[in-house]
């Protein structure tokens, strides 16, 4: 399989037609941003982020790639839609946070710029693609011997199942029917798995926890249905 074919274009329509609400705090990606100051704690538990060049894989509109330049990344965001990129590219002249963002595929940018990133970030994109795999070696060719790659996905696991796509998308609507589809979970020793095959190290994996009673994600030990991952390329 080529870079080229490592996408479902359904998939980028999918995301790109709510580009214009991805920044929305209460819209279509409010789960996005009520998870990211999460995903910022856990990554700085793991890496330095200030001063550091950090690729943020399947950015989307910007949420992550937006709070990493705050942190001081030198960040930059690739996604395949071009309608998210420009969102993204948008927001951050609003807001005055830069990041370079292009429309690239992760393989393409791992042939261009190999072992040129300190840290690299793929969230909530690998159940989005084909061949996960070839997303998770080019993220491992991209980052420099020793830095850090992230990755937060969906576990197969009926409970994710029930949680993740019944009361997500169809009870509680936190999240647009037809977002997730649980063939394309992947388990945690998949992951880690086909992360050892590339070089990438198990550093620490937590579960990304919703309570639907107050409302709030924290994250614990349960990873059962969101859950995050650092891996770290070997020396
Ligand atoms: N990582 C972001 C967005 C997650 S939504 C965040 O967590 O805030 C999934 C994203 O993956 C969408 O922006 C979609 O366009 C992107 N995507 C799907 N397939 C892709 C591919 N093959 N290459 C790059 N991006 C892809």
């Amino acid at each position: 399989m080529t870079a080229k074919d490592n996408v479902h274009p359904h998939e980028i329509h999918k995301f790109g037609s709510m580009a214009e609400r991805w920044w929305d705090p209460e819209g279509e990606f409010k789960t996005l941003h009520d998870i990211n100051p999460l995903r910022l704690q856990f990554i700085q538990q793991y890496a330095a982020v200030a001063g550091q060049r950090i690729v943020d894989v399947g950015c989307g509109g910007g949420i992550l790639t937006e709070g990493l330049a705050r942190l001081g990344a030198e960040a930059m965001g690739i996604d395949l839609s071009e309608d998210l990129i420009d969102i993204a590219d948008l927001h951050g002249l609003e807001t005055g946070v830069s990041a370079d963002y292009q429309k690239i595929s992760a393989e393409d940018l791992a042939e261009q710029q190999a072992g040129s990133f300190d840290h690299v970030t793929c969230m909530e994109m690998l159940e989005h693609v084909p061949d996960p795999g070839a997303i998770i070696a080019a993220c491992a060719k991209m980052v420099k011997p020793g830095g850090k790659v992230f990755f937060s996905t969906l576990n197969r696991k009926p409970k994710a199942y029930l949680l993740a796509i019944l009361a997500a998308e169809h009870v509680l609507q936190m999240l647009p029917k037809g977002t997730h589809e649980y063939k394309t979970f992947i388990k945690p020793s998949e992951l880690c798995q086909s992360a050892r095959s590339v070089g990438l190290e198990l550093e620490g994996m937590v579960g990304i926890e919703y309570n639907p009673f107050n409302k709030h994600f924290s994250l614990g030990k349960d990873i059962d249905v969101n859950y995050i991952a650092a891996f770290k390329r070997a020396e």
